[in-house]
């Protein structure tokens, strides 16, 4: 049993905690590296020479017209909003606009140079080390495709985090209550004494805290993506892994 302390701008919470559930995506493993060293190849390739690597970056991550989110509400396949952010991409820094066979030559290269950027966050392995010595359950929760996850974890060395939920689970992802639940229900402890970590305050923390779990927003510094102001009314704020065991007791 531990106990969880007040965070930044949650001065209300309280409580227990002896269950951890954990997004992946900049949270265990640096997706913003690994997009960034993708689009550094893609932006050599197809997009105006003079363009910002930076703007690039948020551009992709920001995804302005909510593709990736609505492939979490299972209204696109993934294919399909990769393709329009594709192409939203190079409509903004003067890609040309791709058709399908495009795309895939477009993709295969992204997919490749993104899977070579794969690299966990130094807190990470040392969080689940504190967690294993503390008899603490873990498990991951993920807007992706559960076995692409497992792939990821394996290829940076996360292989002992069991995939628990991912977005092909129910056919949604976060915020959707199912998702946390489940993830509970796997690890068979209760939601009122499991926190959920992720690197976003609205689907991860927000979603997590509506689902009765305790909602801890992971606020890399310099990572945020756009709207990504102040945490969720309700949840805690932690700047690194290592913020999560101080958390604890
Ligand atoms: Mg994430």
């Amino acid at each position: 049993m531990i106990e969880v302390k007040p965070g930044v701008g949650a001065p209300t919470m309280g409580g227990v905690i002896n269950a951890v559930l954990l997004d992946i995506d900049d949270t265990l493993v640096d997706t913003r590296g690994a997009f960034r060293h993708a689009l550094m190849e893609v932006a050599a390739e197809y997009l105006d020479a003079g363009a910002d690597p930076e703007l690039v970056l948020a551009h992709w991550r920001d995804d302005r017209g909510g593709w990736y989110r609505a492939h979490t509400r299972g209204e696109l396949t993934h294919r399909e909003q990769r393709m329009r952010r594709a192409n939203d991409l190079h409509a903004a820094f003067g890609g040309p606009s791709m058709d399908d066979a495009a795309y895939d030559v477009w993709d295969e290269g992204f997919e490749r140079h993104f899977r070579a950027g794969w690299l966990a966050f130094d807190d990470a392995a040392e969080l689940l080390d504190e967690l294993d010595a503390r008899g603490v359950p873990y498990g991951a929760v993920s807007n992706a495709d559960s076995a692409y996850q497992v792939l990821k974890l394996s290829s940076v060395g996360l292989q002992r985090v069991p995939m628990l939920v991912g977005v092909d689970t129910f056919g949604v992802g976060k915020p959707d209550p199912r998702v946390f639940l489940e993830g509970c229900r796997l690890l068979a402890v209760e939601p009122g004494v499991t926190a959920y970590v992720g690197d976003e305050p609205d689907i991860d923390a927000g979603g997590a805290r509506d689902a009765g779990l305790t909602g801890v927003w992971l606020d890399r510094p310099g990572t945020r993506r756009a709207g990504h102001h102040e945490a969720a009314e309700g949840t805690l704020r932690i700047e690194s892994l290592a913020d999560l065991t101080a958390l604890m007791g």
